[in-house]
């Protein structure tokens, strides 16, 4: 990476989120309203619909492809100017390696570190709003009492006895609606563009496999990602 930082462009990624499954980012018990449950789910507070904000899009992009390249819990020391791996730290990628060496660092930013020359994290992850197709469907929900959502009872299931307990009611967003997925990707003179597209492309196609939100490994949040279109 060159000292001289000159942005050459900007690559607008589009698309659309389909939730396969429902999908449930939590947001924060104060939000609690009228016909609440015990875990709201996250929504705009100016309009109230639910979003998938950019941070959890984000998070779960990187930390898929962290996962992937085995660079979970790398570090830079400063004193001695080189990179290791921390085998006990569960933290993100802050190793501060190039492109060549790292997916995660030049694209969303070393966990953690300043004074490096990596230059601005490259990827901008924009919330992804409900889609006018999805926000009209979710509509017919509001006037079941639900907002723009479904209520998804759990129990746990005591071993001895077989009997349900601990019910807990769980907002989610129901399976099939749509988010606007809203990417930009930042290229600056000497970026490898077509690796850092390749790696954005990668964590998307992972999301995919895996999933988004809470609770993915007992059916929640997976999505599939349609529409993708990548322009100049
Ligand atoms: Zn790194």
């Amino acid at each position: 990476m060159t000292t001289q930082l000159k942005l050459k462009k900007y690559i607008s990624i589009n698309g659309t989120i389909v939730c396969k499954t429902g999908l449930r980012i939590g947001g924060s018990k104060e939000e609690l309203e009228i016909g609440g449950t015990d875990s709201p789910i996250i929504r705009d507070p100016v309009d109230k619909l639910p979003y998938i904000p950019g941070s959890s899009l984000k998070g779960k992009m990187r930390s898929l492809l962290e996962y992937h390249y085995g660079r979970v819990g790398w570090k830079y020391d400063p004193r001695k100017r080189r990179a290791y791996h921390d085998k006990m730290s569960g933290e993100p990628c802050g190793c501060q390696q190039s492109l060549d060496e790292c997916p995660v660092c030049t694209i969303f930013g070393p966990h953690k570190a300043s004074g490096h020359n990596l230059g601005p994290s490259r990827l901008i992850v924009r919330d992804a709003v409900l889609s006018d197709s999805s926000k009209a469907e979710l509509e017919k929900l509001t006037g079941e009492g639900l907002q723009q959502a479904e209520v998804k009872t759990e129990n746990v299931i005591n071993r001895r006895t077989g009997v349900a307990e601990h019910p807990r009611h769980m907002e989610r967003v129901p399976k099939g609606t749509t988010f606007n997925l809203n990417l930009s990707l930042r290229i600056f003179e000497g970026d490898d563009e077509q690796k850092m597209r390749s790696y954005v492309d990668e964590a998307l196609s992972l999301l995919q496999k895996d999933y988004l939100g809470g609770s993915g490994t007992r059916g929640y949040g997976w999505v599939e990602v349609k529409e993708l279109n990548w322009s100049e």
